[in-house]
């Protein structure tokens, strides 16, 4: 059996990671690690905090505290959070981890040796103030590409170019503000184009490896690899083991990505077996990194490279899981301007399987993905309250009521009954398939999908009807309905591993236990609520940017909002709430539209009433009918009332 590393991209603690940065690495890694568990194989999860590099060194110089004090602040803090958020890290420990700091210093001794690195003088910003070299974030000036006022050393905040400190405009030192002087100081390197074949056979030869992480490193490869800086003038990080290195420690980038080892390690040491990690490395093991994609060169290109230098033997990365970004209401997630939300704040409104589900059924896997609160209301209240939710609670009602709260025997099958138990089996399948190619979004989709089917069966079956007049036919939808529910219990683990608990625990089950006829259950309890826009602008306000842009009288217009007039209504076959109906719009047009209206309004209240419609929408298909255009209608609290013109006016009037 193969054993499994599941490693996620490791957090810079200079702050708390949010939501952008949580579903691009370790959510993501902590449902791999629970599903391949689940799946009975061996499987290390790790990760850890990276703490070096001069973005904190600097924010610890201005708080007037040691770098490691900041560290050991944010660390802890960050560890308890990704324990709230129920990730399952066997390891997450830090890069100021002594067994890190030994395994780092020791591997670069080896690369070293192995004749990988060279050393070379160069001229850069050094301040007679503060007397120290200035790389980094510790020099600040005009970005030359953009003209940025306050940009960094190594990168442009503003438009995101990568910089070297000498080209800044105006440098100054972003301690003391003195302008620095040029100084020659030696550095080593790590001499990557001399990998630049064996990467090209590694990425081409890789079928797995995802398409934004192929194309990519490819495009680098053409491009041409460039030696890397391995070292930096800064005390804060890793002393450089090499001779001659003294008081110079290793750039940040090029000790992090070894912490996958060194996690692994430290594991196994703590557990007091020593050679284990080995399994975890080497002979046919596998690795599977969950990054966001501006990631993608350190994990395909650097890591695999520093593997090879080492000429140890270790496995290559088996596959990355690169992910595109994650929005917020459109935008960038931005501390500076509060936008976004943060791991903290989002456990201090919602409970974290609300966080869980909504981020992993957007996570952005083929491209950017949208988070709007619009569409956390409708994860919670529509997927998991009213589908997921209410599934469960009315199946486990129902027996509680009818059938003492005991499982009852299959009975006589009809093939409604059947058909659901096969889509269970079908969902199962395509869980493990999708999950089997870190598909994890459509795998959440069709967990849900499942829920809604097993929903509908239940509103068709109509037990309820039953439970008197036909108790044998009651009892064998009811324990189809629960089987459901223990295949939800399972299912749902890697996603919603709180909720998925608490079924089990309703199902009074071990979680992988199998339910048998006259198992008893408890009382149900619903495991979910509803959320209201106006609780998310309660307790997302006071900082945290909420809801909508503003509409423009331009957009208002583009929706080309009529009057028309209904002059057909038909009834759908097979749908208990849809419509099939004709509108007039002026001058002729009629149009057709299938709205949910047959629940609220009968046929003939309808036919000749003046509606507003959506008059240029892109038609859709619904129950095989065209609908081309839409009609407006309020709701409010589940009472539905269509709008209508206060006077007669023409069909097809435009509103203003
Ligand atoms: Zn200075
Ligand atoms: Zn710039």
């Amino acid at each position: 059996m193969a054993r499994w590393l599941v490693a996620s991209a490791w957090p810079y603690i200079n702050y708390v990671p949010h939501l952008g940065t949580i579903i691009g690495s370790v959510l993501s890694g902590d449902v791999m690690a629970r599903y391949l568990r689940s799946k009975g194989e061996q499987v290390l999860y790790v990760s850890g905090s990276d703490e070096h590099g001069t973005p904190i060194e600097v924010e610890a110089i201005k708080r007037g505290i040691t770098p490691r004090q900041l560290t050991d602040e944010n660390h802890e803090k960050v560890k308890k959070l990704f324990e709230a958020w129920k990730i399952s890290f066997d390891n997450y420990t830090r890069t100021e981890s002594p067994v890190h700091v030994e395994f780092v210093r020791d591997f670069y001794l080896k690369v070293y040796r192995n004749g990988y690195i060279f050393t070379q003088e160069e001229e850069l910003p050094y301040c007679p103030n503060c007397r120290r070299f200035l790389p980094d974030r510790f020099v600040q000036g005009q970005c030359p590409k953009c003209g940025y006022p306050e940009a960094f050393g190594d990168q442009c905040p503003s438009c995101g170019s990568p910089l070297d400190p000498k080209d800044l405009i105006n440098p100054r030192c972003t301690i003391c503000g003195t302008t620095p002087e040029i100084r020659s100081t030696k550095h080593w390197y790590f001499d990557l184009p001399r990998f630049a074949e064996k990467l090209k056979k590694y990425v081409e030869e890789n079928p797995r490896l995802p398409s934004n992480a192929r194309n990519f490193s490819l495009k680098l490869l053409r491009e041409g690899l460039k030696p890397r800086s391995l070292t930096r003038d800064v005390s804060w990080g890793i002393p450089a083991p090499f001779p001659g290195a003294e008081g110079k420690t290793i750039y940040v980038w090029m000790e992090a990505v070894l912490g996958y080892i060194s996690a692994t390690i430290e594991y196994w040491r703590l557990k007091g077996e020593e050679e284990k990690w080995r399994e975890y490395w080497f002979n046919g093991a596998r690795s599977i990194f969950f990054i966001g994609k501006d990631n993608i060169p350190f994990h395909v290109i650097i890591l695999p490279a520093l593997l090879m230098a080492s000429e140890e033997g270790y496995e290559l990365p088996w596959t990355v899981s690169s992910t595109e970004f994650l929005m917020f209401e459109g935008k960038k997630f931005s501390k500076s301007q509060r936008i976004g939300v943060w791991i903290d704040e989002a456990l201090e409104m919602f409970p974290v399987d609300y966080w869980r589900y909504t981020l992993l059924s957007i996570r952005p896997e083929v491209r950017d993905t949208n988070f709007t609160w619009e569409l956390f209301l409708e994860k919670v209240n529509a997927d998991l309250n009213d589908t997921l939710g209410n599934f469960i609670h009315r199946t486990l009602t129902f027996l509680c009521r009818f059938f003492d709260c005991k499982v009852p025997p299959e009975g006589e099958l009809t093939e409604a009954d059947r058909q659901m138990l096969r889509e269970v089996e079908r969902a199962k399948e395509a869980y493990d398939r999708l999950l089997g190619e870190i598909r994890i979004q459509q795998a959440v989709q069709t967990v849900t999908e499942l829920a809604r089917k097993a929903n509908k069966y239940f509103n068709d079956r109509q037990p309820w009807r039953l439970a008197a007049s036909n108790r044998e036919e009651a009892a064998t939808i009811l324990h189809v309905a629960s089987r459901v529910v223990e295949a939800l219990a399972s299912l749902l683990e890697a996603f919603t591993p709180t909720v998925a608990l608490e079924i089990w625990r309703m199902l009074k089950l071990k979680p992988g236990e199998n339910l048998k006829a006259g198992h008893q259950v408890a009382l149900p309890k619903p495991l979910f609520r509803k959320v209201s826009l106006k609780e998310v602008e309660e307790k997302a306000g006071g900082g945290v940017k909420v809801l909508e842009e503003k509409v423009t009288p331009e957009d208002l217009a583009r929706l080309g909002l009529k009057v028309a007039k209904i002059v057909e209504v038909e009834e759908v076959p097979g749908a208990r709430k849809l419509y099939r109906i004709k509108l007039d719009l002026g001058g002729g047009l009629i149009k057709q539209t299938v709205a949910g209206l047959k629940t609220y309004y009968r046929a003939d209240e309808l036919l000749g009433k003046l509606v507003v419609v959506v008059s240029n929408m892109k038609p859709v298909k619904l129950m095989g009918l065209d609908s081309e255009v839409m009609i407006l209608a309020a709701e409010d609290d589940g009472r539905v009332a269509i709008l209508t013109p206060e006077r007669p006016v023409k069909p097809g009037s435009r509103i203003l």
